[in-house]
């Protein structure tokens, strides 16, 4: 850290940094466009935006130019005063912008707060760095369409945003950070790789190609087989169910807006945005004996979800997607060995897709809560000791809980510094009281369950989306599509390629590279395509009857027998 940067982000916040931006580039724009009217500038969570009424509309390729006269003026090294104003003379100064003319009529009290830098003034309630001499490292990033006081009746305006840095590495971390988010954006590996594609006939509806198809099915596949040991039950539940259900569970009252409704045989139905209800019917379909709790009933439960078209974003924001939905029907004694449970599975499941170190995040009572003191504190004791017991550290998100249980999240940071969700335990003292469940208790008396709400990947969609951007692409092996592609040197080792294909494909996804192309086209092809493994056989391999073990990165590996292959596969793929 230079000394400098030291002295300026002691002095100064980020916040105050990026406002002065926001008035340098509005100094820049009327500098080189006299006529623009300026509206609002702030500082946000990443950066800075302008947004300016021009006589004509800003391109592109104006932000260099824009940027260029930015550095002039930061040169120029003027000082940023701020200075309170009468709102009569303020008023004066911006007679001919009506935008500001209604800010100044906003703002309380009999004076405004004005920000000048040379011969430029802007209106301003203040905190910015000293001069502008001090703005040195600030990139422009995007031109956009916004709308005075973000409301669409009223006039269409221009955003130019940018984001600004005390030091050059910072500045530069920031855009490294941002080119691989749009190097390695899901929907764009998604696509490259032929995995899923959206279409306007169905938007926000997911679609999955063959290769796209094989890996939700091995998650599931993974998490199906390691619930089943867990003593999971699998069920299935209908997509659409009546209105009456909707009501009862709550999710009429206060998720309709995110429903799709239809009417069959004049009744009216949804589809199914959870899954919740569907599992509790199978639960009350039959009396219950405390001999049959715990009760897990497993689904991976696909559910639509109306969501705006704006906030639709590849496979993270769909419209419809899988949960890997356990509903567990307790009682109050167990919830701590069932957390212990799902415990050993969360961290199974995420150790199996690469992830080692995950937060824990515990959430306890709301001020407005159901239930009895008693349940809370019995249910909350429950999930710690779980927690000691599994020796996890946590962190306790005070009242974070909602107002029917408490929760267990868990998440993880990928290896772009973004946080996300990967678990969730929830309990649930309302539905079991909303949809009346019992059970027989030993002493033969009636009592309520505790339902635990569980899903690990949460999305399966999602879920992919978010492994797909932690690995760049580069699935683990047991995840990918296509494990392994033979390779050859020549037309001759085409018949032991062929041999070896038969006998592999029962063992992996393999694919015969069957082209005609050099060895190195053919490795780079299945580079592109992130293939694991290449399997190479060239004139001495065929000799010795073995092969040569290419992986992704380029390490090599020679004189692996066929054996040897086959046992590498069993481990990578257990
Ligand atoms: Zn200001
Ligand atoms: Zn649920």
């Amino acid at each position: 850290m230079s000394a400098d940067k030291k002295n300026l982000s002691s002095s100064y916040t980020l916040e105050q940094l990026r406002h002065s931006t926001a008035h340098l580039i509005a100094h820049a724009v009327l500098e080189l466009f006299p006529d623009t009217q300026l509206t609002i500038g702030p500082a946000t969570t990443d950066g800075f935006f302008y947004d300016f009424l021009p006589t004509r509309n800003f391109k592109l390729e104006d932000l260099p130019s824009i940027e260029a006269k930015m550095h002039e003026i930061a040169k120029r090294n003027l000082g940023i005063e701020h200075t309170q104003m009468s709102k009569e003379e303020a008023r004066k100064l911006f007679k001919d912008n009506r935008f500001k003319l209604e800010l100044i009529d906003g703002i309380p009290g009999e004076t405004v707060g004005i920000a000048t830098q040379g011969d430029f003034v802007d209106l301003c309630k203040g905190g910015h760095v000293a001069s502008t001499g001090q703005i040195q490292f600030f990139k422009l990033n995007a031109i956009s369409g916004s709308y005075w006081r973000a409301d669409k009746t009223n006039t269409a305006l221009q955003r130019i945003s940018g984001t600004a840095f005390f030091s050059k590495e910072d500045l530069e971390m920031y855009e490294q950070k941002k080119e691989a988010a749009i190097l390695y954006d899901h929907r764009k590996i998604g696509k490259q790789l032929d995995y899923f594609s959206f279409h306007d006939e169905g938007v926000g509806f997911p679609f999955f190609h063959h290769k796209g198809k094989i890996v939700l099915n091995a998650l599931r596949h993974f998490m199906r087989s390691t619930l089943q040991d867990a003593h999971y039950c699998e069920i299935e539940t209908p997509a659409m169910l009546s209105d009456e259900l909707w009501r009862c569970s709550g999710h009429y009252e206060f998720y309709r807006n995110n429903m799709y409704f239809s009417n069959i045989d004049e009744k009216n139905y949804a589809v199914k945005p959870m899954n919740c209800p569907g599992s509790i019917l199978i639960y009350k379909e039959r009396p219950r004996s405390y001999r049959e709790l715990p009760l897990r009933l497993m689904e991976f439960g696909k559910v639509h979800r109306h969501e705006l078209s704006g906030v639709l974003h590849g496979l993270f924001r769909v419209r419809a997607f899988t949960i890997d939905d356990t509903h567990i029907y307790c009682t109050l004694d167990q919830i701590e060995q069932e957390i212990v449970k799902n415990i050993g599975i969360v961290t199974k499941v995420m150790k199996k897709c690469g992830i080692d170190t995950l937060q824990i995040f515990l959430s306890t009572r709301p001020e407005k809560a159901m239930g009895s003191d008693e349940m809370w504190t019995a249910a909350i004791d429950g999930l710690k000791n779980a927690l000691d017991k599994a020796g996890l550290p946590y962190t306790i998100a005070e009242g974070d809980g909602a107002f029917y249980g408490p929760k267990i999240e868990f998440k993880f940071t990928d290896s772009m510094d973004r946080v996300w969700t990967c678990g969730t335990i929830q309990l649930d003292f309302f539905q079991p009281e909303n949809f009346n469940l019992q059970y027989v208790s030993s002493d033969g008396s009636l009592k309520r369950p505790v339902i635990l709400h569980q899903a690990i990947y949460g999305s399966l969609e999602r879920f992919f989306g978010v492994l797909l951007e932690h690995y760049k692409g580069h699935l683990p092996f047991w995840l990918s599509p296509v494990q392994a592609r033979i390779l050859t040197i020549s037309e001759e080792q085409k018949p032991t390629a062929l041999a070896l294909f038969e006998s592999l494909k029962k063992h992996l996804r393999i694919e015969l590279d069957t082209s005609s192309e050099t060895l190195a086209s053919q490795i780079k092809d299945a580079q592109l395509h992130k293939i694991p493994w290449m399997i190479i056989i060239g004139k001495k391999e065929v000799e010795n009857n073995t092969i040569t073990l290419r992986h992704v990165d380029g390490k090599q590996e020679f004189g692996i027998t066929k054996e040897i292959l086959i046992d590498r596969i069993q481990q990578l793929n257990a």
